[in-house]
């Protein structure tokens, strides 16, 4: 009798404790996304962008236009540094938020040999900032925009590039495959999904 209470008694404590862990991660992956527009971006292309990541990830807030650091300036190209520009937003962001910074000014970044490469977005795996920038993407409309947005977030939640070819975490390889992209796959959704990610369908 005694043998059966405390094994009871056990039990009951390792489901608490099992229980509280999983509380637990639940609270620190619930981050919210803040949407950090530079004052050179039109509202439209805000508020589209922003549109489109809520549908798959509802907790998200736009944040007041803001100009670019002076450090960020790279002078002879006359482009924004992303690694700058990331360094800058990751010391603003506090913990449980991911900051995406939103422009259509030219951004680079060091690539290889090249000292200032031309980006259409830069984000670090896992990280706590990214950037994204329309100003080598279609200027008629923001679905590209979104793209390299939502791709740039999408390393920020540890996902690195995809082999699959109409998936958003695809490797642009220098180049723009975003017409070709669909969606993101269905093994890049399962890890986003344990990062309260919301899909329709996966
Ligand atoms: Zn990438
Ligand atoms: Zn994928």
């Amino acid at each position: 009798m005694k043998n059966s209470s405390s094994f009871f008694l056990l039990f009951c404590l390792f489901l608490f404790s099992c229980s509280k862990k999983q509380e637990n991660r639940k609270r620190q992956k619930a981050v919210t996304i803040l949407i950090q527009p530079f004052k050179d971006l039109k509202p439209e292309s805000i508020n589209f962008v922003t549109a489109e990541i809520k549908k798959v990830y509802p907790s998200v807030k736009i944040l007041e236009p803001i100009d670019f650091p002076e450090n960020t300036y790279y002078k002879p190209r006359n482009r924004y540094r992303a690694d700058s520009i990331i360094k800058y937003l990751s010391e603003k962001t506090q913990d449980g938020f991911v900051t995406i910074g939103l422009t259509s000014k030219d951004i680079s970044a060091t690539k290889g040999k090249v000292a200032d490469f031309g980006l259409m977005g830069l984000g670090y795996r896992p990280g706590k900032a990214c950037v994204a920038s329309k100003f080598r993407l279609d200027k008629k409309s923001d679905e590209q925009f979104f793209k390299i947005a939502i791709h740039e977030l999408g390393h920020t939640q540890g996902l690195k590039h995809c082999p699959e070819k109409t998936c958003f975490m695809r490797d642009a390889e220098g180049k723009n495959p975003t017409d070709e992209e669909k969606d993101f796959c269905r093994k890049c959704k399962l890890i986003l999904m344990t990062k309260n990610w919301k899909f329709s369908s996966i």
